[in-house]
C-alpha cells in the first residue's frame, strides 16, 4: 500500500521539502513539535525499523548523513537537536514508512514525557 510519504515523494501531495537525494527526502512536519521539526523519510518504503535488512545498511547511513547535513544547513548543529524514530504501537508510530524526526530550535527537555 502506498504511504502518505510516498505520495509526497511522488509530488502527489504537497510538502515543504528542504532536502532530497537518491535515498531520502526531507520535509517539514505538518504538526511541528519544536520550532524546527523535519522528517527525513527513506525513498524505499520500509514500514518500521523491524523491517530493516542488511541490504538497507547504506540507506540508513545515508539517512543519518542527511540528518547531519540538514542540521548544519539549518544552523542547529552546535546548539544541538534530537533524532527520533518511533516504532509500532508503544513507540507511537503513525505513518508506517521509515522516517527520522529531527527536532531542534529550543532546549528539548527530558527524553520521555512524564506519563
Ligand atoms: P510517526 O508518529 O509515524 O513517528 O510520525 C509521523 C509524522 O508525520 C507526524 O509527526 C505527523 O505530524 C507527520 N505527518 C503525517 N502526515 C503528514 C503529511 O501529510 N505531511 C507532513 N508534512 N507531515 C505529516
Amino acid at each position: 500500500m502506498t504511504t502518505i510519504f510516498t505520495k509526497i515523494i511522488n509530488r502527489e501531495i504537497p510538502a515543504d521539502i528542504v532536502y532530497e537525494n537518491d535515498y531520502i527526502i526531507a520535509f517539514k512536519d505538518i504538526n511541528p513539535q519544536a520550532p524546527i521539526h523535519i522528517l527525513v523519510v527513506t525513498k524505499k518504503e520500509i514500514p518500521t525499523v523491524n523491517d530493516l535488512g542488511p541490504e538497507d545498511r547504506i540507506l540508513v547511513g545515508e539517512a543519518y548523513l542527511a540528518l547531519s547535513k540538514i542540521a548544519k544547513d539549518l544552523g542547529v548543529s552546535e546548539d544541538g537537536y534530537r533524532i527520533i524514530t518511533n516504532c509500532n504501537s508503544y513507540g507511537g508510530q503513525e505513518v508506517f514508512h521509515l522516517h527520522f524526526h529531527l527536532l531542534a530550535g529550543k532546549p528539548l527537555g527530558a527524553m520521555l514525557s512524564s506519563n
